[in-house]
């Protein structure tokens, strides 16, 4: 009920302020505003996927315009390695330009305009738009709208670029056909706003000719002469490697790699994916905490990206550096190193629980260790047979033992036993003398492997009766703190 009432009085809000205020030219309705609860749901339902593309139905199917970009560009690059000589001026300048214009898509297009991770100067704004530009990758709205729709649907058939659609989809696939479905809904409203992104959508052509392949060409040439390597090389094979660069943080990033914040969905860190993007490689952490305008949190991980933005911050170009509570970023670890020692806990093997032992009186005791090597050891009876012969200190230390309580001898008296003696005694565990063990009360009863133990939040007891208790003694309302 809720649900519908929210769904109408929203608009209904919205259109009574927008008459209130003045209008504005760019004041754009998000996108968001009036989608149903059950959006994902509903879509995923409602709206059928365009048939699988065949051999027969494939060039009906193709996006010509990125195909061309994608392939024509590669094919100059490579006719110019091996028909124009590489003078190492160029080849610096190459990788120059590579940086500025992958800075431009990781600093500007990505934690800039996609996600918002800090307040850049109107300088700052241009200079990452051109660069940007230079990476010929669309318009800022256009990547930033296909982008919020990745981030919010990670996974699931409404992200553009799909990573269970296999590495070559999420790589390169899902531009190079018509997609099968429109993208989830995500709002880019805020970007119509921006007089930077409006100025580079309304020169984008002459922007991406200019900064795409005039403007390395030109500093080649004018520089030291080298018009023809300015094009193919700092222009051409320049932006094919900025080009798969950035596809590599769509398709290597949710492939190779650690999930150290969460492992529910594919984006995974790695070093390699860092180093061939700009520093783009820590997605887990991205995904996990999109907004903080670092992917790298450790100091010495290569994120060129955050160094780039933190000194334009301490240049006065950019502000605001939004970064996610350390405490928070820190519980996601530990989570996710609780799973792993969970694991481990679960492949190995531990004494038995003290409830599915047998409780033996003292009289049981000494009469079954007459047929059998018993010894009491903090209130368990073990049966030590095996250890006789193996036992470090000697099989009479053991012998003089059978049918006694060793405590005081195996805790120090004779000798102060390892936690790694202590937890293998503990397999050996064969019963619980009456009135032997007090639980919890002492370690001499719980061997040091299981003093600490990672349990699901539902097989502790005593949280189970706190939150039950929680939502159901509540006698009156009271305030929120
Ligand atoms: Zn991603
Ligand atoms: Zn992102």
């Amino acid at each position: 009920m809720s649900s519908v009432v929210s769904t109408r009085t929203a608009p209904q809000v919205y259109a009574k302020l927008s008459l209130d205020a003045p209008k504005r030219r760019y004041d754009e309705e998000p996108a968001d505003l009036n989608i149903p609860d059950n959006y994902v749901q509903w879509v995923l339902k409602n709206q059928k996927e365009l048939p699988p593309i065949t051999w027969q139905t494939l060039w009906g199917e193709l996006n010509y315009l990125s195909l061309s970009i994608l392939t024509i560009t590669p094919a100059i690059a490579i006719w110019g390695i091996f028909n124009v000589k590489l003078r190492w001026e160029t080849a610096i300048w190459s990788i120059i330009y590579y940086f500025i214009t992958g800075l431009g898509i990781t600093a500007g297009y990505h934690r800039l305009w996609s996600h918002r991770s800090y307040n850049a100067s109107k300088p700052l704004e241009y200079a990452l738009a051109m660069a940007g530009t230079g990476a010929v990758q669309g318009s800022i709205k256009w990547w930033c709208r296909g982008h919020r729709a990745h981030h919010r649907y990670t996974d699931t058939p409404l992200d553009p670029y799909d990573a269970n659609k296999g590495f070559w989809w999420s790589h390169v696939g899902w531009m190079l056909v018509k997609p099968r479905r429109k993208p989830g809904v995500a709002d880019v409203s805020d970007l119509s706003k921006s007089a930077v992104v409006r100025w580079q959508h309304r020169w984008y052509v002459w922007l991406i000719l200019g900064m795409g392949f005039v403007f390395p060409t030109v500093v080649a040439g004018f520089g030291w002469g080298d018009w023809a390597g300015g094009f193919f090389y700092a222009a051409t094979a320049r932006l094919v490697f900025v080009h798969h660069s950035t596809f590599c943080v769509n398709s290597l990033a949710h492939w190779l790699g650690e999930a150290p914040f969460d492992d529910k969905h594919t984006p995974r860190d790695h070093m390699i994916t860092a180093f061939v993007t700009n520093g783009e490689g820590y997605h887990n952490f991205h995904h996990q905490f999109p907004v903080d305008y670092r992917n790298a949190i450790k100091w010495y991980q290569y994120d060129p990206t955050k160094w780039f933005i933190w000194v334009c911050s301490k240049l006065g170009l950019a502000t605001h550096l939004k970064t996610f509570p350390d405490n928070e970023v820190k519980k996601g670890q530990l989570a996710m190193q609780l799973k792993r020692l969970r694991e481990t806990q679960e492949s190995l093997k531990f004494a038995l629980d003290p409830n599915d032992l047998p409780v033996i009186s003292w009289e049981g005791f000494r009469e079954q260790a007459k047929i059998r090597a018993l010894v009491v050891i903090g209130g368990f009876i073990h049966d030590v047979s095996s250890l006789i012969d193996e036992h470090p200190g000697g099989r009479h230390l053991i012998l003089k033992n059978i049918g006694k309580d060793a405590t005081t001898a195996f805790f120090g008296g004779v000798y102060d036993h390892s936690n790694a003696a202590h937890n293998w005694l503990s397999m050996m565990r064969v019963g619980v003398l009456s009135g032997g063990v007090q639980h919890g009360l002492d370690d001499k009863n719980i061997p040091p492997s299981q003093r600490l133990w990672v349990a699901r939040y539902n097989e502790l007891s005593s949280s189970g009766s706190t939150s039950s208790t929680a939502c159901s003694d509540v006698d009156e309302e009271g305030l929120l703190g």
